[in-house]
């Protein structure tokens, strides 16, 4: 970030309550995971965490930051050593503070001990999010976890034992898996909140190496069966793929779909960040989206890529985010945060797809329904061909 020229030496006008971390080491890799990850060679987590130290100090000195959440994401941040793990948490403590409202540590199973889950309460992580997966073993070999079944009901009760709330991270529409038994499981051992992915193959990946496929139809059954098994159980589908007990969203995935900034930092990372002055903001620049480079670049401190945001792509953005969320998009608070009026100039997008049965409108509030959720891509298409005045004038394009 340092080296980001973009970057201002004086304190951004718009405080940024998020934070995610990536942590970008895992023991092994599995053969569908597509996110930065490598495993660790010596040294490399240290050069990882000096790195890191000066990068956050980076963040505090440019930006206002009250932190809300923290999000500790990866690659397998659970897999750093006690001592390391204390140091990253230090760091950013030291410069950036600590979530008021909620603190996640993605957790493998493979990984936890009642010491170590004792451990991560103390730094002051208040929630796990687990990769159970499945609690299937030959979903798992398949898969090419490194833990079985047993390993993950002990992880997730370990966590819960130690007083953490708990997520399960599911993957759904793997050939053969018994999704049944897996979402009763994970929910018998009393997990308030579950993320449900569809297997996908990703190029690049060893699965799309061997030529691995999903069948569209087994995607579609599992996306049904999944919401069917666990409204029946209490857990409201609140997200496109993830389901809470009242009260158990994730607050911080919440800043994500509805369009916060957020600050990035680690390799890899992405944030989301406000406009720093009165330059961009009269050029009419809402917010900027940078993306850290991979870890040996990032080490060097090169900075990553950055993305301008003007209102329309805020506007869009924030659709393609919100629409994912049941409750959908406030039209009428999109339009004073992006300064554009939305209902306005998206009416022609808003009412095809309305008429398609794709959204439904009440009032201000925009939702997708359900089978709108099938084809989101398709839907925001629909809103980016609209063509709007680019506001690239000083003085016009101003937030409201
Ligand atoms: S544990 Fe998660 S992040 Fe690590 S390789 Fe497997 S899928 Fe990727």
């Amino acid at each position: 970030m340092s080296a980001d020229p973009a970057a201002q030496p004086s304190p951004g006008p718009d405080v940024v309550r998020h934070l995610y971390v990536h942590v970008p080491f895992c023991p092994t890799i599995c053969p569908y995971c597509d996110f930065h990850v490598l495993t660790r060679r010596a040294g490399l987590v240290e050069r990882y965490l000096e790195r890191l130290e000066a990068e956050a100090a980076a963040l505090a000195a440019t930006y206002r930051v009250e932190l809300d959440t923290v999000y500790l994401g990866g690659g397998t941040p659970s897999f750093l050593r006690d001592a390391e793990l204390e140091a990253l948490v230090g760091s950013v403590r030291r410069h950036l503070g600590w979530g008021r409202l909620e603190n996640t540590l993605e957790v493998n199973p493979g990984t936890v001990t009642p010491e170590r889950s004792a451990h991560w309460q103390a730094l002051g992580f208040d929630r796990a999010s687990v990769g159970v997966q499945s609690l299937d073993d030959a979903t798992l070999t398949f898969l090419g976890r490194q833990h079985d079944a047993q390993q993950a009901r002990e992880a997730v009760r370990t966590l819960i034992g130690t007083g953490l709330r708990v997520s399960g991270d599911l993957i759904t529409a793997v050939p053969g898996q018994p999704l049944e038994s897996d979402i009763q499981g994970l929910l018998d051992l009393g997990v308030g909140h579950v993320s449900a992915y569809t297997l996908t193959i990703e190029p690049g990946t060893e699965f799309a190496r061997r030529g691995v496929t999903v069948e569209e139809e087994d995607e579609r059954r599992g996306f049904e069966q999944t919401e069917a098994l666990l409204s029946a159980r209490g857990l409201t589908r609140y997200e496109i793929s993830n389901y809470a007990r009242p009260g158990q969203e994730s607050r911080h995935n919440l800043a994500y779909w509805q369009g916060r900034t957020y600050l990035g930092l680690g390799p890899g990372a992405a944030g989301h960040y406000p406009a720093l002055d009165e330059r961009q903001r009269t050029g009419g620049i809402l917010t900027v989206r940078r993306t850290n480079p991979h870890l040996h670049e990032w080490l060097t401190g090169e900075a990553g890529t950055a993305e301008s945001i003007d209102a329309p792509e805020f506007v869009t953005d924030a659709l393609f985010m919100g629409l994912r969320l049941r409750a959908g998009v406030n039209l009428g608070s999109l339009s004073r945060r992006s300064g554009l009026d939305v209902a306005g100039v998206y009416a022609a997008p808003i009412e095809a797809n309305v008429a398609r049965g794709l959204l439904a409108l009440d009032g201000e509030q925009l939702r997708a329904t359900p089978e709108g959720w099938w084809v989101l891509n398709r839907v925001i298409t629909d809103f980016l061909e609209v063509e709007v005045p680019r506001q690239d004038t000083p003085g016009s394009g101003s937030p409201g």
